[in-house]
């Protein structure tokens, strides 16, 4: 069994469920972000929440999936200040919805004021709800900007131990694990931080406080990026339980804080039934069969 904590499965198709589910995902969180283009409307904010907590979290179902998410405002919209106001208005709406286990992704992309801004009030909002937070770390200028948002982190007066700072590598692995944080690490295939390198930061740093997510999305990522780099920690070598921890069992432990996530989720779900609707839609287009499972006859045409 794995847990893929983050990745935006709004963006990838159906048959990416279905190999995630055959991979051995059994869990994952949407961290909410930006579209690839910056929202002009808070109500597109309104509604791309309200996807997250609602459609997604159906459809994922309908593949055998458990679909968490995380709510805020990214860092990079955090530029656009009248309508990031209007945002933090509209969070504290969506930060209590079922299955909404942090508060992210936020923190730094530029490290401009407005951003510092925002991810304050949201550390604080973070606090207030007492949910986790989980940190994006910014790409260009990545290691000052990984301190940075711990120290204001600090600042504010959150536990390390409340908070995930992702999109790790080699350069920012120690500062955040010495200073007792959850440390993500995103696969990117084709990038400097691919399966061979997680490897060997889990035979260096062990497997305490070590996440492997994805961050797939729209743009060139793989949706299968946990159950790969697995994979090849088995084939190199690396145990067995310290491959559990970082592949499932620390995402687990870190968002279970929230009270939204527990391994009965999953152990004990729903059985898949894609007969069922959400808003009136289901995920089958006209006279596919719907998997429906536990029930041989009896299947039902959409
Ligand atoms: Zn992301």
């Amino acid at each position: 069994m794995y847990i893929d904590p983050h990745i935006h499965v709004t963006s990838r198709t159906t048959d990416d469920y279905e190999a995630m589910r055959k991979a051995g995902i059994v869990a994952i969180i949407e961290p909410a972000f930006w579209l690839g283009q910056p929202r002009t409307e808070v109500g597109s904010f309104k509604d791309y929440f309200s996807s997250l907590v609602g459609w997604e979290r159906f459809r994922a179902k309908q593949f055998g999936i458990v679909h968490y998410c995380t709510m805020g405002l990214n860092s990079k919209e955090a530029n656009n200040v009248p309508l990031a106001e209007e945002v933090m208005e509209l969070l504290p709406l969506f930060v209590g919805k079922e299955g909404v286990v942090a508060i992210g992704e936020i923190g730094y992309d530029d490290q401009t004021p407005a951003e510092d801004r925002f991810y304050r009030l949201q550390l604080e909002l973070a606090k207030e709800v007492n949910l986790p937070v989980l940190i994006h770390t910014p790409h260009r200028d990545k290691r000052k900007g990984t301190t940075k948002s711990m120290d204001v982190s600090e600042e504010h007066g959150l536990d390390p131990r409340m908070v995930i700072v992702d999109h790790n590598n080699e350069e920012t692995a120690k500062e955040v694990l010495d200073r007792g944080y959850w440390a993500g690490f995103t696969i990117y295939p084709h990038t400097k931080m691919g399966s061979e390198r997680m490897v060997e930061i889990v035979r260096q740093y062990g497997p305490e406080r070590i996440i492997v997510d994805s961050a797939a999305d729209w743009g060139v990522s793989d949706p299968l990026a946990v159950p790969k780099t697995a994979a090849l920690m088995r084939k190199m070598g690396i145990p067995e339980e310290h491959i559990r921890l970082v592949c499932y069992q620390n995402a687990l432990t870190a968002y279970a804080q929230s009270g939204q996530m527990e391994e009965m989720d999953w152990l004990k779900p729903d059985p898949i039934d894609q007969r069922q609707r959400q808003f009136g839609n289901s995920v089958l287009r006209g006279g596919q069969s719907p998997k429906v499972e536990g029930e041989a006859s009896d299947i039902v045409e959409n």
